[in-house]
């Protein structure tokens, strides 16, 4: 029988995600969610009223598998006016379901099985499996606590002849770090002189805080034919749960894109899309007062945290702090997160899990994006934890 040993032992050795692990926990044992990142606001009402619309309006049968067109006009526009790029809606867009979609289809469809592909630890958990599926071989930048940031050494030691793709995320998932100009013009300039694709990940792109502004890869010199800029509707209206992907590309690279899309999901919800479309035109003061709310819940938590002795660690983007749990006397994030959990009542998620070997760290990230309540409760839970070191 082909069974047990004969599945693929890409994903029969893969553990389950420590999002689910941890929102599992979390929902047995009654503790407080901060691990996994979604918000407890129900997210904007306009927003969600549209879907309800466009479900009851007509909007149920396949639309096209690249999206809808007033969706691929609304990223467009909305590109175009946040960020300055100019895109062709019907030959640079594309809708899929969910970022993860959009990784999956942009790897599977830019890696050929012994093409290198560069990725930037700590990494978002999916990133590793999708590029071993593709048959990517990867080479890893090791960012360091507490900047993360990279310079050309750092680069020059991943990249080879043999790179085919750069897997970057910015604003990085779990440490909140925002690159800015100098650093997307160094991977810029190293991007083009390897003859490499970057998949740009920026999920994360309206969750910018202290005043910086989030800057896409693609606008860098040498970036707008190679780059594929992947966001994600869930986050930008906190409604992650809705897996509304948008992808942007140059047409012969979106192209390849939609036939590894054709095949993996076709299409995304109407309904949704119908949603979206209509939230990406919403005035700037919608995006300024969201973003400006996560700045507060953010600082709220981190003082919070820093008043019961954790070292946070800088972060100006996501949903997600960090902090370092060595001046308590702890060291290791994994046992220190499963004690969290069983004996404190609060979720969160070490950040080995962030790594391809899942080292122990001393680095735990927790999710900000709460209401007050939630967060004070959490902090109360915490105050409890006894320090091993004065
Ligand atoms: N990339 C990063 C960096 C993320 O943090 C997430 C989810 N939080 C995703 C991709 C997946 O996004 P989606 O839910 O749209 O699939
Ligand atoms: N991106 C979310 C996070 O980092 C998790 C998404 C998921 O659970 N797949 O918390």
């Amino acid at each position: 029988m082909k069974t047990g040993a004969a599945m693929n032992p890409l994903f029969a050795n893969l553990p389950t995600t420590v999002f689910e692990v941890m929102s599992q926990l979390a929902r047995e044992t009654g503790a407080i969610n901060l691990g996994q990142g979604f918000p407890d606001d129900p997210g904007p009402e306009d927003v969600r009223r549209k879907a309800a619309e466009a479900a009851l309006d007509g909007y149920n049968q396949y639309p096209s598998m690249m999206g809808i067109a007033e969706l691929r006009q609304a990223i467009a526009e909305h590109y175009r006016r946040h960020q300055g790029l100019e895109l062709d809606p019907m030959r640079e867009v594309m809708v899929t379901s969910g970022a993860t979609e959009a990784l999956a289809g942009a790897l599977l469809a830019l890696i050929e099985p012994g093409d290198e592909v560069v990725l930037f630890e700590p990494m978002y958990d999916a990133y590793l499996p999708l590029v071993r599926l593709a048959g990517g071989v990867p080479k890893f930048v090791k960012l360091r606590p507490p900047h993360w940031g990279f310079d050309e050494a750092m680069l020059r030691q991943a990249f080879s002849p043999r790179t085919k793709v750069v897997l970057f995320n910015n604003p990085l998932n779990p440490t909140g770090t925002v690159y800015g100009a100098e650093q997307l013009a160094l991977l810029a300039r190293i991007c083009v002189e390897f003859d490499a694709v970057a998949v740009c990940d920026e999920v994360w792109e309206h969750m910018v805080f202290d005043g910086l502004k989030h800057i896409p890869l693609m606008a860098q010199p040498g970036m707008r034919e190679r780059t594929v800029k992947i966001g994600s509707a869930g986050k930008i209206f906190s409604l992650t749960g809705w897996k509304v992907g948008l992808v942007c590309a140059a047409p012969h690279l979106l192209a390849v894109l939609a036939k590894a899309h054709q095949f993996l999901t076709f299409t995304t919800p109407p309904n949704l899309q119908a949603a979206v479309a209509y939230g990406l035109g919403k005035d700037e003061a919608y995006f300024t007062g969201m973003r400006a709310e996560f700045q507060r819940s953010r600082d709220r938590f981190s003082n919070a945290m820093r008043g019961l002795g954790f070292r946070v660690l800088p972060g100006a983007g996501t949903y997600f702090v960090t902090v370092d749990i060595e001046p308590l006397g702890e060291s290791d994030d994994q046992a220190f997160c499963k004690r969290l959990v069983s004996d404190f009542g609060v979720a969160a998620i070490p950040v080995s899990a962030f790594y391809a070997e899942n080292p122990v760290t001393t680095v735990i990230r927790f999710c900000f994006a709460k209401r007050d309540a939630t967060l004070d409760a959490a902090i109360a839970r915490l105050s409890k934890l006894e320090r091993k070191v004065a």
